[in-house]
């Protein structure tokens, strides 16, 4: 089957879109997780009608296709589980048209968010959605995870950013639709444009996107705090929420996460403590009083070290975001064995912002019950916690304390009204996280509509299949 799988692929894209070299398919076998599998071959379409032809192909050949932006999934959401072709959206990369009047850009699904925001910039505007990754996280895979990002707290998700898709689905002709609008306001029937969201490409392939985008802020002011103790870190976070600030970017990372964070980073003040990152948007008259009743908050909470800047661009001169940005390499050397293998566990879960101080509380109990050092940081803007451990993927007694962690952080998760993923989705490592959660909701039906629903799209269940759920 696969050597007429490969022919057919081959006479209907042509050679130099089908790769079936072992190496190339392994290096796209594997995403940011940790996981990899195995395919029999990495297309590489150039357009919709060729995706439409992939996806016709594919149905009735019944082989499973993976839809692939660049892999930086964190959840098993993007490596093919189990034998069929991966789709690589890297040469679908063009930003088709921006509108200023219309708020809106149109783009391929292969275009990476940083070159967006890059050549948004020099119009003054910008695509809000930031994830940590955003220098390689294209505009199909943030789509298709839901992803958040640093300006969460103001800006929300990718849900809140995308006014139309167009997409097609895996059936005899490949169909393509073309789902909401070019506007914001748009009423037409149920909102599949949602739906697809965060669908992590288990309903349908998504070719473009009519993206929102606003003018960047005139002046964003930034102050970067350290404290002795994390509970006077969130007793400032909580204080400058109840006065009514909404910050455009809020982060925390715990002490032991900061000491690594900050090795070999370039920046003139030495961080120390438990790190408070806050910026709010604000105007050119009014920066200065926001800086000193943010500095002001800080002291009164016991900051040991404050910096800040009046400006974006001062803000990245000082080094102000260095630390933060290094969170994800710091997490993955946090508690590693020397000589042996690891590999880092990223939790992702979600708590009301007011919650935050109690899920600290109980993530640090838990860590300790484990013996593990686990680290804190993550979007407290938006009550977004990435806790994790370095764990040795060959100790089986070590992985298997580090799934009951896992477990009981997801509890922890729903015992304060939150969710047990925040952005970085389900795919094959939170099937279980999700049955717990509708089963704590009494909604446990909720996940056979979600399985109709992927029947309706994806009748032969070829569309990443094992990710979500099984079908
Ligand atoms: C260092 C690091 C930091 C991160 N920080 C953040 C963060 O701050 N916020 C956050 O939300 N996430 C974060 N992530 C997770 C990840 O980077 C994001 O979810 C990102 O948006 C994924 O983009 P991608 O192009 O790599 O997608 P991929 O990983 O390739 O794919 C993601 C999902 O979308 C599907 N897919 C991809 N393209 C299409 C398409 N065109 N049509 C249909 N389905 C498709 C895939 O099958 C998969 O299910 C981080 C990851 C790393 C490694």
């Amino acid at each position: 089957m696969d050597k007429n799988a490969i022919k057919e692929l081959v006479s209907s894209l042509g050679e130099e879109k089908v790769v079936t070299d072992k190496e190339i398919v392994r290096l796209y076998s594997k995403e940011s997780s940790g996981l990899s599998g195995n395919a029999i071959a990495v297309l590489f379409p150039e357009s919709a009608e060729e995706v439409s032809r992939i996806a016709s192909i594919a149905y009735r050949l019944e082989i499973p296709i993976y839809p692939q932006g660049s892999s930086s999934s964190l959840s098993g959401n993007a490596f093919p589980s189990k034998m069929g072709v991966i789709v690589s959206f890297e040469r679908m990369n063009k930003v088709k048209n921006v509108s200023l009047i219309d708020s809106v850009a149109i783009v391929e699904p292969g275009v990476r968010i940083e070159e967006l925001n890059f050549m948004l910039e020099e119009k003054g505007y910008m695509f809000p959605i930031d994830p940590a990754s955003q220098s390689i996280a294209t505009i199909g895979g943030a789509i298709n995870n839901g992803a958040g990002g640093l300006r969460g707290a103001k800006y929300g998700t990718m849900k809140d950013w995308v006014n139309g898709l167009e997409v097609v689905i895996p059936d005899e002709n490949g169909t393509r639709l073309s789902l909401g609008c070019l506007t914001i306001k748009c009423r037409h029937g149920y909102d599949l444009v949602r739906l697809i969201i965060g669908s992590e490409g288990t309903l349908a392939l998504v070719v473009g996107a009519a993206l929102r985008i606003v003018p960047i802020p005139e002046r964003v002011v930034t102050i970067l705090s350290f404290f002795n103790r994390l509970e006077d870190l969130l007793n400032a976070f909580v204080e400058i929420k109840e006065s009514g600030v909404q910050p455009y970017i809020a982060e925390f990372m715990d002490k032991k996460t900061v000491e690594l964070a900050a090795k070999g980073v370039d920046i003139s003040f030495s961080p120390n403590g438990n790190m408070l990152l806050i910026s709010i948007d604000t105007t050119a008259e009014s920066s200065g009083r926001v800086m000193n009743w943010l500095v002001d908050t800080m002291k009164r909470h016991n900051a040991i070290e404050i910096q800040s800047a009046l400006m974006q661009q001062e803000a990245e001169e000082k080094g102000l975001f260095k630390i933060r940005r290094n969170l994800f390499s710091a997490q993955s050397r946090l508690g590693k064995k020397e000589g042996r293998p690891s590999r880092v566990f990223i939790e992702d879960i979600v708590v009301p912002p007011s919650k935050i101080p109690a899920a600290v509380s109980k993530l640090r109990e838990i860590g300790e019950k484990y013996g593990f050092i686990v680290s804190l940081g993550g979007h407290i803007g938006d009550g977004n916690i990435h806790p994790s451990v370095v764990y040795d993927p060959e100790d089986e007694e070590e992985k298997k304390k580090v799934y009951r962690w896992f477990e009981e952080v997801m509890e922890v998760s729903l015992e304060l009204g939150g969710s047990i993923s925040a952005e970085h989705g389900i795919g094959t490592m939170k099937k279980g996280g999700m049955k717990m959660e509708f089963s704590e909701k009494s909604s446990e039906k909720a996940i056979d509509i979600m399985r109709e629903i992927k029947a309706v799209f994806d009748p032969k269940c070829i569309l990443n299949p094992g990710k979500v759920f099984d079908c």
